[in-house]
């Protein structure tokens, strides 16, 4: 087992953060920053003060998805988040470049530090739940991340191949290894519901989402379908709008404690 190292440090003096969820994938373009934004905006609406921390550094969707493309603001205390239509605290490193197009050729050291930033010098301010997006994969930089962030729950999401793949065995048996609860998994692409007929089709086949679930002694928490307009929702910065959310029984879930 590896041996967590504790890097955390406390957030900035001015925030006070309760649950810190972790949103994982075994890689990228699953659709984790779809679910984390979407969660987000869920919860907010169930009137909790919410917060998105976007530790997917190299690929950074948060900002957009929110509609949000100023740049964050600074002063001696700290900088301050961006705040969305809908109340929910935003900080992510395309906040913060001059370009929204700039890429980020940084080493995985440098990019945990900026994350490890995120909670430090941000000011927060008050936070029910703050939901980390964090970046793809088992590799070393969402290792870093996890040392550097107090998570207390981690949801992960998975494409239907990653499920045959064990792609999603590896993330959960990482944040297993570092002693993080798993809240459960998110099944995306789960199936297709045809505009035209209504019917849902499974376009990978029957889901493995709960057999792979049973295996692993974990919950399914939502199916995601193939849904074009989510999709361009988040483009166009609409996530907050869009209805029904596909996470809004999970958020329900978190307050209720049911997760
Ligand atoms: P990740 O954060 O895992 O890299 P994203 O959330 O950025 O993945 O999603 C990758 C792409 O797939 C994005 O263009 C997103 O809009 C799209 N997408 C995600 N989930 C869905 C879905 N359920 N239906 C349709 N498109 C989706």
């Amino acid at each position: 087992r590896t041996a967590p190292m504790d890097l955390h440090a406390p957030c900035n003096e001015l925030s006070s953060v309760g649950k810190v969820i972790a949103v994982v994938s075994g890689k990228g373009g699953v659709g984790k920053s779809t679910v984390t934004c979407s969660l987000a905006a869920a919860m907010a609406r169930l009137g909790k003060k919410t917060a998105v921390l976007d530790a997917d550094i190299t690929g950074p969707s948060v900002p957009t998805a929110f509609g949000i493309h100023e740049h964050a603001v600074g002063s001696e205390l700290g900088i301050y988040p961006a705040v969305s239509k809908g109340g929910v605290a935003l900080m992510s490193l395309n906040l913060l470049t001059e370009n929204e197009t700039d890429p980020v050729i940084w080493r995985g050291p440098v990019i945990a530090g900026t994350v490890k930033q995120f909670w430090t010098d941000v000011i927060w301010g008050d936070v029910d739940y703050m939901f980390v997006d964090m970046p793809p994969g088992t590799g070393d930089v969402p290792l870093t991340v996890f040392q550097s962030l107090p998570v207390d729950g981690v949801i992960v999401v998975t494409s239907p191949q990653d499920l045959v793949s064990m792609i999603v065995t590896k993330a959960v048996k990482m944040a297993e290894m570092m002693n993080i609860p798993i809240l459960g998994l998110v099944e995306n692409y789960s199936y297709f519901k045809c505009p035209d007929c209504g019917g849902e089709h499974a376009l990978f086949g029957e889901s493995k989402a709960d057999r792979v679930a049973a295996e692993l002694g974990l919950k399914v928490l939502a199916r995601l379908p193939i849904d074009p307009a989510l999709a361009a929702a988040c483009d166009e910065g609409r996530v907050e709008e869009y209805q029904p959310n596909p996470m809004a029984g999970v958020a329900e879930a978190l307050v209720a404690g049911r997760v």
